[in-house]
């Protein structure tokens, strides 16, 4: 039987497995987690309206009834092409006749790596929880001290980047803060709570149409966030956020801005673009290796008018698909098909009731928008566990404001 690798248990990694439940192969799955995240609601997560097991799933259990897949946890650090073989952290070797590289990406801080220490990106559950728990620390250290500018100063908040992930992260601080929040404490008031939305193009949401994005700006300005638009953030520190000379004091940062794939590319031997994605072919192999596929967002592949597709789930999902299909049917280079995307459109969340969509030819925003991307996303969601779980929560969330996931899991020392 053919011996199939899949590394990264993502949306690309877990729909190719899936899609190859009845072939003949042996599939062997390797994620360094032990588990599948619903990247779209990490932000949930990170603002406590939904906890971190409402949006992951155990791979073994995803897999527990298609035989053909064996999962290991396990961190690929290596792949010796020459070979057909992966290696891992620990050394071991694992052989494959087909190989799917589906590791996914990290943010980028544009050569700033020493940024991160004070903006922290969201990409994981780790993440998610680190971002929360910073959240929730700034508002308890406000509450604490006895300086009322040392107050004010951790009552600001800042997100960099305003695509998707900042809007949505901008959008749910903001009603974290200015409601949930409100009657929680007694030396601060969290609705005097400042949130900074930082883009450096000329409107949000750069890849939607401006009406859509003048909407969002509008939701957002209407949840209290101050959103800055055509300015670059030169430098992070700890005092806060440089915008040139214009420096903006705020300890609380997140950064949505930018993305690099996954270092292990690089052992591919095989050429990259510049967020490090492996440049694939047509039928997503790599140039040199018909038999090793790069998927999802480790992928640098563009559509038929050459248009870099971008880094979501659909894409992910679909390549995965289409790349099982080639393998189940053992199909040669030579008589393999382009991957074609096809494209469902985008939805972005604003707060709770508001989100801008854009479905082919159709926009919409406001509430129906909400409930387009609220539909859509519970459809995503990988198991029935997380369907349930995430639909009683937003109930729960949507008629009493409410976040129940604020715990801050590390006492203070
Ligand atoms: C905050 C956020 C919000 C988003 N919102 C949306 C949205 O609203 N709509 C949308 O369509 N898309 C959204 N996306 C993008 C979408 O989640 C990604 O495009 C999608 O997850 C890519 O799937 P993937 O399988 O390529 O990678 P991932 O889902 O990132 O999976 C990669 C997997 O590989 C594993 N891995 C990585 N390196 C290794 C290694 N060396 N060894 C072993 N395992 C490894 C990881 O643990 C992970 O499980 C969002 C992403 C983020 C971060």
């Amino acid at each position: 039987m053919a011996k199939l690798i899949i590394i990264g248990g993502g949306f690309a990694g877990v729909n190719a497995a899936q899609a190859l439940r009845k072939a003949p192969i042996d599939i062997l799955l390797l994620d360094r987690t032990n588990h599948h995240v619903f990247q779209p609601l990490l932000y949930q997560v990170a603002t406590a309206a939904l906890s971190i097991g409402n949006i992951t799933s155990p791979l073994r259990e995803i897999f527990e009834r298609q035989s053909n897949v064996t999962v290991l946890m396990e961190n690929v650090t290596h792949i010796h092409r020459d070979k057909k073989l992966v290696e891992t952290s620990e050394g071991k070797l694992f052989s494959y006749d087909y190989l799917i590289v589906a590791p996914g990406a990290r943010h980028s801080y544009f050569g700033h790596a020493e940024w991160e220490q004070y903006a922290l990106g969201l990409k994981t559950v780790v993440d998610a929880s680190n971002i929360r728990e910073r959240i929730l620390m700034a508002f308890e250290i406000a509450e604490r001290t006895k300086d009322p500018e040392t107050a004010k100063r951790y009552l600001n908040f800042a997100i960099i980047g305003g695509g998707p992930t900042g809007v949505e992260m901008a959008g749910s601080i903001a009603e974290f803060a200015h409601r949930t929040l409100v009657k929680n404490f007694r030396h601060i008031n969290p609705a005097n709570s400042k949130i900074y939305l930082i883009e450096g193009e000329e409107q949000l949401l750069p890849s939607y149409p401006k009406h859509l994005a003048d909407i969002a700006l509008k939701d957002l300005e209407q949840l209290g966030v101050t959103v800055i638009l055509k300015k670059h953030v030169t430098n992070v520190t700890k005092e806060g956020i440089y915008l040139g000379e214009e420096l903006l004091n705020i300890p609380t940062i997140i950064w949505a801005a930018g993305n690099q794939a996954s270092p292990l590319l690089k052992t591919l031997d095989t050429p990259l673009d510049k967020q490090g994605r492996a440049i694939v072919n047509p039928d997503l192999s790599i140039p040199s290796d018909p038999n090793v596929f790069v998927v999802g967002d480790a992928a640098a592949c563009q559509d038929e008018n050459g248009h870099m597709l971008p880094a979501i789930a659909p894409v992910a999902i679909q390549q995965a698909r289409f790349v099982a299909k080639i393998i189940k049917n053992q199909i040669e280079p030579e008589k393999r098909q382009a991957f074609r995307y096809f494209d469902k459109g985008m939805i972005a969340t604003i707060g709770r009731g508001r989100a801008v969509a854009l479905l082919r030819k159709l926009q919409f925003s406001g509430f129906i928008a909400w409930l387009i991307w609220g539909f859509v996303h519970i459809l995503y969601l990988i198991s029935f566990k997380n369907r349930v779980l995430v639909m009683t929560q937003w109930a729960f969330w949507y008629f009493t404001e409410n976040r129940p996931d604020r715990i801050i899991n590390h006492p203070i020392k």
